[in-house]
């Protein structure tokens, strides 16, 4: 027997398709993945800010003095090639930890400073931070969740403005608890070492001290408590493949760089 499908079936289901087509929009990584991304970049960044402001609130911040401008000493060369306003806040906290969001913003705590021996190593940080905001993970990991059960009611929050801050913290993987992140995919990651060793390269660091700076990660993850950074991205020897993989690109960017002039010379201060 025949099952003809109703007219209004039809219409219905045609009706759904145009909305689910409507909403996802697919967009090319910088390393050629196909992105999940519902927000405009304009939206995404408008969140990025708001929690990054939270975060700034109920955290204790580092300045001024030389470990402020020393973060911004390692991070200017980089935003400055990168192009556009970016903010970086150093957190008062011995976290062995960095993150980033969308709208520019990348925080690194006072502990990461204590695997990151000097300047190329923590350029090796912030150039993966930069990196996952240029690629706009932020996006795709909101993006992604919102294409879950519990994402749809977020999404209806923030389409009738009715979010609360800390749904829309928990989407950019915030955490419920300030200062909690939460991880990127082991795709971004791999992305975010790509081209986090392109920008620091370009910038005059040394990208072969990204390899000392994850042993280090390693090292101090071996004696007593691991560093945070660690629980939220792949290990060490995962890390180093890919970062070895594009050493030789890496090194080339650098010597151009150097040819160009940028040889920067950050001191990190006394412990
Ligand atoms: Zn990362």
């Amino acid at each position: 027997m025949k099952t003809a499908i109703s007219l209004r079936q039809w219409a219905l289901g045609a009706l759904i398709l145009t909305l689910i087509a409507g909403l996802v929009a697919c967009a090319t990584s910088p390393t050629g993945r196909t992105q999940l991304k519902i927000f405009s970049s304009s939206e995404v960044a408008q969140m990025g800010a708001a929690a990054f402001a939270e975060m700034r609130d109920q955290q204790p911040l580092i300045t001024s003095g030389p470990l402020a401008a020393y973060v911004q000493c390692v991070a200017d060369p980089m935003i400055r090639n990168v192009g556009g306003e970016w903010e970086v806040a150093v957190f008062d906290d011995d976290q062995v930890n960095a993150f980033a969001l969308p709208g520019n913003k990348i925080g690194i705590y006072r502990g990461l400073l204590t695997v990151a021996e000097n300047q190329h190593q923590l350029a090796a940080v912030v150039g993966h931070e930069i990196a996952h905001v240029l690629a706009d993970h932020g996006n795709e990991r909101i993006s992604t969740q919102f294409a879950t059960q519990a994402g749809m009611e977020l999404a209806g929050a923030v389409a009738s403005g009715t979010a609360h801050g800390n749904q829309v913290m928990a989407a950019l993987g915030l955490g419920a608890q300030v200062g909690v992140l939460l991880p990127f995919s082991r795709a971004q990651e791999t992305e975010a070492d790509i081209m986090g060793l392109q920008i620091m390269a370009d910038a005059g660091f040394d990208p072969r001290e990204s390899i000392d700076l994850w042993r280090n990660m390693d090292a101090a993850a071996g004696g007593g408590r691991p560093p945070d950074f660690l629980s939220t991205h792949p290990g060490p020897s995962a890390r180093m493949r890919v970062l070895n993989a594009n050493m030789e690109d890496a090194i080339a960017r650098r010597e151009r760089a150097r040819a160009a002039g940028r040889m920067p010379d950050c001191i990190p201060p006394q412990r």
